[in-house]
């Protein structure tokens, strides 16, 4: 009985992993035309401070609308384009689109890309970014590159290259999605990261516990020590926003202030920053 047992799991099994793998080769050749086919776009992410409201960067997140299965979610296409190798395509492409978009937006606010591991152990790494640097025109210094701790565990000499070349450039680096990889302090002591992005997990759990809290005022208060921002991830409402900021983060971003949205509402949502701080001047005028 247990043999049959067993049998009828490791069936079981096998189908769930061939119905796995036909998936994602599905997902690989549409990627690959939506590519070609310009299915493709980039969104931009408000990040916030805190401190005056103000937006100071935007992230650019990459999005999917497939002409016929909708939009495909960035965690199902990501894996497969970086298990391809596509993602250098498609990550250069990010690239230059969001260093493009960034030159359309005053010169305070800057613009972040999330790169893959594997973008950054890729020969001649470093090139992509400064061609799209390059072909906007954008200042070096208003990029941020986003990556996360795993990319850091294979601390190889291809990394610490790419990150040293671009930080001389003036590029910045943030840690993204901080406390859910394999945390080591000694990534924050080896790369000059000059952000932390705490993870969205520890913010939705704060109310509920007070150990997230904890951690995220311990990792605040490490951050100003070091000179560096702390960014909260999916703060989602008022509660969060005024949770994380009692903690000590000076960047927010999440729902609650904006989802990612195309260029043309980025535009707007700093267009209406301007038009308040004139009102506020207009004010400051007529009362001061
Ligand atoms: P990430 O870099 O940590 O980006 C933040 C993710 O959290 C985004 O998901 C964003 O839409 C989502 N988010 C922001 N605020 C909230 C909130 O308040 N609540 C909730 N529930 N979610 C929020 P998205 O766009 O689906 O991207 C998922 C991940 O895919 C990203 O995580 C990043 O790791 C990866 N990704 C996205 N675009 C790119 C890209 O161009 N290149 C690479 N290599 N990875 C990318
Ligand atoms: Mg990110
Ligand atoms: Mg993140
Ligand atoms: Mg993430």
């Amino acid at each position: 009985h247990a043999k049959s047992k067993g049998r009828a799991q490791t069936c079981f099994f096998d189908h769930a992993m061939t119905r796995q793998m036909a998936k994602r080769r599905e997902i690989e050749a549409d990627l690959r035309k939506a590519l070609k086919q310009n299915e493709l776009s980039v969104f931009f992410q408000p990040i916030v401070d805190l401190e005056s409201g103000r937006i100071k960067t935007f992230e650019a997140l990459v999005r999917w609308f497939h002409p016929e299965k909708g939009e495909i979610s960035p965690a199902e296409f990501i894996p497969v384009a970086e298990e391809t190798g596509m993602i250098l395509t498609l990550g250069n492409w990010v690239t230059a689109q969001a260093a493009k978009v960034a030159m359309t937006w005053p010169a305070d606010v800057n613009v972040a890309v999330n790169l893959s591991p594997l973008q950054i152990r890729a020969p001649g790494a470093s090139l992509g970014i400064k061609n799209a640097l390059q072909a906007a025109q954008l200042d070096p210094r208003r990029l941020e590159i986003e990556v996360t701790e795993t990319l850091l565990i294979e601390d190889n000499h291809a990394t610490t290259l790419f990150i040293s070349e671009l930080s001389e450039l003036g590029v910045k680096f943030a840690l993204d999605d901080f406390g859910t990889g394999f945390s080591s302090l000694s990534y924050i002591n080896t790369f000059p990261f000059s952000k932390i992005k705490v993870d969205r997990s520890f913010v939705s759990s704060m109310q509920v516990g007070r150990r997230s809290e904890a951690i995220i005022r311990a990792v605040a208060e490490m951050g100003s020590t070091l000179g560096m921002e702390i960014v909260a991830e999916g703060v989602e409402d008022i509660e969060q926003l005024q949770a994380v900021r009692a903690a000590g983060c000076t960047l927010g971003q999440g729902y609650y202030f904006s989802r990612a949205v195309p260029d043309h509402l980025a535009a707007i949502l700093l267009s209406k920053e301007r038009d308040s701080d004139a009102q506020h001047a207009t004010i400051a005028r007529a009362t001061g």
